[in-house]
């Protein structure tokens, strides 16, 4: 009787949730930025400004243990890089928005609030995410996770191991989510800084759903070395790991983790690096974080596509192709009880399929461009992209 009731109900609710169904929107997003609130060198609205302009539809302006709230003043450093900064915030926005004073003999810069500055940005193609990045440490091992959408300040919690701190913020961040009703995310930030957290260390959490893959901040070693591995090859391990553990699969994010807005090149940590693009009905942090969370989006360092595809088991890819440049997608999985990943296809083209069966633990494709990155991470990085894993559903 169940069986039948099922058989004639389904098609009715398919039918209901094909002719309401929203239409998807892919948006661009950066979910790590500094500003003068900590120690980035830009006032947030020149920031945001600039993230606008360059075609972002959402930013998470996530400065150092800070929320960007009630008065903060900076002073504007006696160098004529600073200055001119300065005066181009001045003159770009007025001496009716802009507070500022020079009674000391140098120029000090009230900053402007989060809910101040971001009605200066906000409509219907772009919105700001509040944020933090807890920044905590194990003895000499900094340990970084951001909060996006964050509602009221976290402080670092500390603890007696690498694993315990990321553990104590991550719950923190969960608590806070689950009192406030309001979602969010932890994310680990650059694992490789300072070589501060291995793949065992990520391995032991429970509860985080994020990582950088890819951190466009110059110190954050994303490749590794000869003794530590790459951040795409910890993420696999985790993967791994997580799988057998029974906790959803980690997924990867690539950030700016921008500093510096007034020097540019591989010892300054610029905007533009890397970033995520989200598959979601609307842009609001709801959306936004649902959307996450179920794994539709796919990260990027220049590579955009025209679409992508992850049901029915299989991942479609297409390339928004660019005039000159060729690029090979890869489908990267486990095969049955390989401890490891490997890479399963290869496509030299545009536009690629991979097939998702039994066999595999979990697959995901990796896209490498033959365009070297302009004002790169690393001198001579290709553009890149990267898309989430996802298992084998049986069919039903
Ligand atoms: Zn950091
Ligand atoms: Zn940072």
């Amino acid at each position: 009787m169940k069986k039948i009731l099922l058989a004639l109900i389904v098609p009715a609710v398919m039918t209901a949730c094909s002719e309401n169904k929203p239409e998807l929107h892919w948006y661009k997003g950066n979910l790590h930025t500094h500003s003068y609130w900590s120690d980035g060198d830009g006032y947030p609205e020149m920031i945001m400004d600039w993230y606008k302009t360059n075609g972002y539809n959402f930013v998470g302006l996530s400065d150092h243990n800070i929320l960007a709230e009630g008065d903060k003043w900076i002073v504007v450093q006696k160098s004529p890089l600073y200055e001119k900064a300065f005066n181009n915030y001045l003159d770009k926005y007025g001496d009716k928005w802009v507070t500022f004073k020079n009674d000391t003999g140098r120029t000090q810069v009230k900053l402007k609030t989060y809910t101040e500055y971001k009605y200066l940005f906000e409509d219907d193609n772009f919105l700001i995410i509040k944020s933090e990045e807890i920044t905590d440490r194990f003895e000499d091992k900094p340990i970084h996770m951001n909060v996006t959408n964050v509602q009221s300040l976290i402080q670092p919690q500390g603890g007696s191991s690498v694993t315990e701190v990321m553990q104590r913020n991550v719950d923190a961040v969960l608590k806070q989510r689950e009192e406030t009703g309001v979602p969010m995310f932890p994310h680990l930030n650059h694992p490789n800084f300072f070589y501060a957290v291995s793949t065992q260390d990520m391995i032991d959490l429970r509860g985080e759903r994020f990582f950088e893959v890819y951190n466009g901040h110059f110190m954050v070693n994303n490749y590794g070395d000869s003794l530590h591995p790459s951040t795409e090859k910890m993420w696999d391990m985790i993967n791994i790991a997580y799988l057998k553990k029974g906790q959803p699969l980690l997924f990867g994010l690539a950030t700016d983790d921008s500093h510096n807005y007034h020097q540019f090149g591989s010892s300054y940590s610029n905007a533009g690096r890397g970033w995520v693009m989200v598959h979601t009905d609307s842009l609001s942090p709801t959306s936004l974080i649902r959307a996450m969370e179920a794994g539709q989006f796919y990260s990027s360092t220049g590579v955009i596509l025209n679409s992508l595809a992850t049901d029915d088991n299989e991942i479609e890819i297409e390339i928004r192709k660019e005039e000159g440049v060729t690029y090979t997608i890869e489908s990267v999985g486990v095969v049955g009880n390989e401890e490891s990943t490997k890479i399963l296809k290869t496509v030299n083209d545009a536009d690629a399929e991979f097939e998702v069966t039994a066999d595999h633990r979990f697959v995901r494709a990796r896209i490498t461009s033959s365009k070297i990155k302009s004002n790169p991470f690393k001198e001579g990085e290709f553009e890149m992209a990267w898309t989430q894993p996802i298992t084998y559903t049986p069919e039903k």
